[in-house]
């Protein structure tokens, strides 16, 4: 039996779901409003009537956390938000947020019913974090004035404001900060319909032929995720310009994606690795995701938030309370006979002795 394993992979950064550079182009991919925003129903339907009886009220809209993987559409929707509202929106970051002070010169500069989006929010620190919780609570920041014995801390007033905080670890955040989001909201990966047409609506805007089969192609192979879907299509269209007349068939699609090594259904080379290790050095697991990790050599956080959510979904993937196991479905995939030949859930009958 052999698998074929390679060491860095050409795809690495075709399928991470977080931004590089090369996404740069995607702000004008992004929908401008809940309508042009597809997929989500759940969400954008509870969202749709917040947003509506904030604005008949002429209040600002309560705070609202979005988690869910990167490249799902957060930032996006955040955006959209502040345009449905009809108000200005700040950007920023959990990790750009260095103290106290910063945040505080943030809350300032708001003017009425202005939106806050704190991207990453699970990263902020203690120190700042606190600062947060009257903020959200009470409308009111405490300021220390001066150093030492004679330091003071005065309230002071702020404008109303909708935080927006996003997050991929919505474990990692603080009861006490989530507690003050009026509006919980989770993004589920996409199904390929839905990828269909994110697919074929960037086409539009980038003048980029596309058959409905090629459309259908990418979207199957492109983990769920809207921003690698596009990321995907910009890659076959040069394939499609080069190697054949510049409208992306399947079997244009189909042969670009195979040479970006990205398989019949998205998985790629980190993703094979991944799965091969728990079956050839861990009999099927159930192996912890620290050990895991250094076997494969990536981090922890890339293997929960990037690799794992599209594992998990497509069933290659369980999570036990003693680590990770591969199903029946990633044997087979991987072509790797079973264990045990009578069996369900490979994974499920260790765990059963
Ligand atoms: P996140 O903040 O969750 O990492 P983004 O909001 O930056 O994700 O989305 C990445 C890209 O995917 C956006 O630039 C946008 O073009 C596309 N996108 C995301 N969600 C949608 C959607 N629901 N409909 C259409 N395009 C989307």
């Amino acid at each position: 039996m052999s698998i074929e394993i390679s060491g860095e992979s050409l795809t690495k950064d075709l399928t991470r779901a977080s931004f590089v550079p090369e996404d740069e182009g995607e702000f004008s991919l992004r929908p401008q409003t809940l309508k042009e925003y597809i997929g989500q129903k759940k969400a954008k339907e509870n969202l749709q009537v917040y947003i509506q009886a904030a604005r008949q009220r002429g209040e600002a809209l309560d705070h609202v956390l979005l988690h869910g993987p990167p490249g799902l559409g957060k930032t996006t929707l955040a955006q959209i938000i502040a345009n449905e509202m009809g108000v200005n929106i700040r950007k920023t970051s959990g990790p750009a947020i260095e103290k106290p002070r910063d945040l505080a010169a943030l809350l300032t500069n708001l003017n009425d019913n202005d939106i806050l989006f704190v991207d990453e929010i699970h990263r902020l620190n203690r120190s700042v974090e606190e600062i947060l919780y009257p903020a959200m609570e009470d409308g009111e920041i405490d300021i220390i004035i001066g150093q030492g014995p004679s330091a003071d801390s005065i309230r002071l007033p702020l404008k109303k404001f909708t935080l927006i905080g996003a997050t991929t670890r919505s474990g990692q955040i603080s009861a006490p900060l989530r507690d003050r989001f009026g509006i919980i909201l989770k993004l589920e990966l996409y199904s390929p319909e839905e990828l269909e047409l994110i697919i074929h609506r960037s086409a539009d805007l980038l003048h980029i032929g596309i058959e409905p089969q090629g459309a259908a192609e990418i979207a199957k192979r492109c983990r769920g995720t809207p921003r690698i879907a596009n990321r995907l299509l910009k890659r076959v269209r040069d394939f499609a310009e080069v190697t054949a007349d510049g409208v992306i068939t399947k079997s244009v699609a189909d042969d670009a994606l195979t040479r970006l090594d990205i398989d019949h259904l998205g998985l790629d080379n980190i993703d094979r690795r991944l799965l091969s290790s728990i079956i050839m050095q861990y009999g099927g697991g159930p192996v912890g995701l620290e050990t895991l990790a250094a076997t494969i050599n990536e981090e922890t956080v890339t293997i929960e938030d990037v690799y794992e959510p599209y594992l998990l979904q497509q069933g290659f993937l369980t999570r036990t309370p003693r680590g990770r196991c591969a199903t029946r479905q990633a044997y087979e995939h991987l072509h790797i006979p079973l264990p045990m030949e009578n069996s369900g859930n490979p994974a499920q009958m260790k765990m059963d002795f």
